[in-house]
């Protein structure tokens, strides 16, 4: 990760997700490049990111004159118009820009952006899609999941989780999850130790196999 002040990202494409993104990445104090052939999104834009251009991002040499070759990163929030994103991403990848993320708006879209060299892929709604699965069809107040089928997840503790000291519940050895963290109403997230007393009620944040930590979230 590039130290402060030369945290430098291109953000090609302004609709929802590049605008979330691009002020997030402002809120954490980067340096963003925005860019949109659309004017008026641009325009939107102008005084909120640290430079913005209304261009054609298809062609090589409008980023080469934004000095987007030289950035750490870039990322490519091009949807819908999935030759566009092909073709952007793949400029990148010939610059040589050393992270380059790309949008993806269908698993097929995904395949060509990562086959093509992409760092990282991301496919915000089907990802959300699964996430919002996971919440809607269990007691889990919050879940994510990592590549290699390891789950976060931030449930209403268990019955078998509370009264006694977690390392006195069994929890890990029955269960194969960890609780990790404990947050009672009106107090703030803690860590949570082998000696914790989890009170019924109290919301907890567990890890472990996916399946493991689902299994376990659906218990009264
Ligand atoms: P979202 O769902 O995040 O709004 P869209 O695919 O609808 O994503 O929007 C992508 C943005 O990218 C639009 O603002 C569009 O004008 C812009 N865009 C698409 N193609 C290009 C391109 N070749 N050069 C620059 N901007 C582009």
């Amino acid at each position: 990760r590039p130290a402060h002040g030369e945290q430098r990202i291109a953000v090609i494409g302004l609709g929802r997700f590049g605008s979330s993104l691009a002020a997030e990445l402002m809120a954490r104090k980067w340096d963003v490049v925005g860019l949109d052939e659309n004017e008026r999104r641009v325009q939107r834009h102008r005084d909120l990111l640290t430079h913005t251009a209304v261009a054609d991002a298809t062609d090589d040499e409008v980023l080469r004159q934004l000095g987007v070759h030289d950035f750490s990163s870039a990322v490519v929030a091009i949807g819908s118009d999935v030759e566009a994103s092909i073709l952007v991403t793949s400029n990148l990848l010939e610059a040589g820009v050393p992270n380059v993320w790309a949008k993806a708006i269908s698993r097929q879209h995904g395949m060509i952006l990562e086959r093509l060299g992409a760092h990282h892929v991301v496919l915000p709604e089907h990802e959300m899609g699964e996430r919002v699965a996971h919440l809607v069809t269990g007691r889990m107040l919050d879940f994510i999941e990592f590549d290699d089928d390891y789950a976060l997840v931030k449930t209403i503790a268990p019955r078998v989780a509370t009264g006694v000291p977690l390392g006195e519940t069994g929890v890990r050895a029955t269960y194969g999850v960890t609780v990790v963290g404990i947050k009672r109403s009106g107090q703030d997230f803690t860590y949570a130790t082998a000696e914790t007393v989890v009170q019924p009620g109290d919301v907890i944040i567990v890890t472990g196999r996916t399946q493991a930590v689902e299994s376990f979230a659906e218990l009264e």
